[in-house]
């Protein structure tokens, strides 16, 4: 949105508040997909942290999301990445900001972990930021906003982070075999999720992620561990579709294929790379 040089207007106060702004000289790294144009925009990369590499395993993902989901939902898009030493990311609707440090194109699992992350917060350019629960948008900025659809929002998105990770080829099937192997030994052994699971399945959609309002009452250490245990329930969700439609008899009114069906997508039916 320009009004001349360094001038920029926002359509609406939703939009401004949505849309970060990055002043300095960062590294930007250009890449387009279906003509539109993206950008990593490195702040800080201290002659360590690998732009080139970074900008074209994104392409990567980017076009693995885009073959999911079917189009880009947005006219261009931009990574900011904070190398900040620093950890987490933010989504927003044509953009995200990311914190990493500046070693994480160094090791394996490091680089992996920052490729998990932004294609966390670049899913939720769909999941959350345009199909999303109806607390999440538009905000009342004025109060807290709960919902009680966590484990679809950020559930899914992290499902679905890590497996469009490694079907982009930048994961083997056996690194994402293995952490999810892990994450269902996890569920296998810890009762309280197993009874979530047995819920989520059995009544459907009443299963319920506790409400935001406990996050503001400071334990962020039960936040934590819910995102997580929503993330373990998606996985075992995703399992369990493909194992129902290996099963035709289990299918229920049509039945589930995948999760994108949940999410109202046509995807591809491939899973690992
Ligand atoms: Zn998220």
């Amino acid at each position: 949105m320009g009004g001349g040089d360094h001038r920029y207007r926002a359509p609406d106060y939703d939009t401004l508040v949505d849309s970060p702004i990055v002043v300095g000289n960062p590294a930007v790294y250009d890449f387009d997909v279906d003509g539109k144009k993206h950008s990593l925009v490195d702040v800080g990369e201290g002659g360590v942290f690998d732009g080139a590499r970074a900008a074209k395993d994104l392409e990567a993902v980017v076009k693995e999301d885009r073959r999911l989901w079917g189009s880009l939902p947005y006219d261009r898009y931009v990574f900011f990445n904070m190398i900040t030493e620093s950890g987490g990311g933010l989504e927003h609707k044509n953009s995200t900001v990311l914190m990493t440090n500046r070693w994480a194109t160094r090791t394996r699992r490091a680089y992996l972990a920052w490729l998990q992350l932004a294609s966390h917060e670049y899913f939720h350019a769909w999941n959350i930021k345009r199909l999303r629960p109806a607390e999440l948008g538009p905000f009342d900025y004025e109060n807290e906003n709960i919902t009680r659809s966590l484990w679809i929002a950020e559930g899914f998105t992290d499902y679905y982070a890590d497996l469009q990770v490694a079907r982009a080829g930048l994961q083997t099937r056996d690194e994402y075999l293995e952490d999810l192997s892990n994450t269902i030994e996890l569920l296998q052994t810890t009762r309280e999720l197993e009874q979530q699971l047995d819920q989520l399945l059995h009544q459907g959609h009443g299963h319920r992620v506790r409400a935001r309002r406990e996050d503001s009452q400071g334990d962020r250490r039960r936040e934590i561990a819910r995102r997580r245990d929503a993330r373990r329930v998606s996985e075992i969700l995703g399992a369990e579709v493909l194992h129902t439609r290996a099963v035709p008899r289990r299918r229920r009114g049509g039945g589930w294929h995948q999760p994108q069906s949940v999410l109202g997508v046509r995807g591809r039916r491939r899973l690992g790379t």
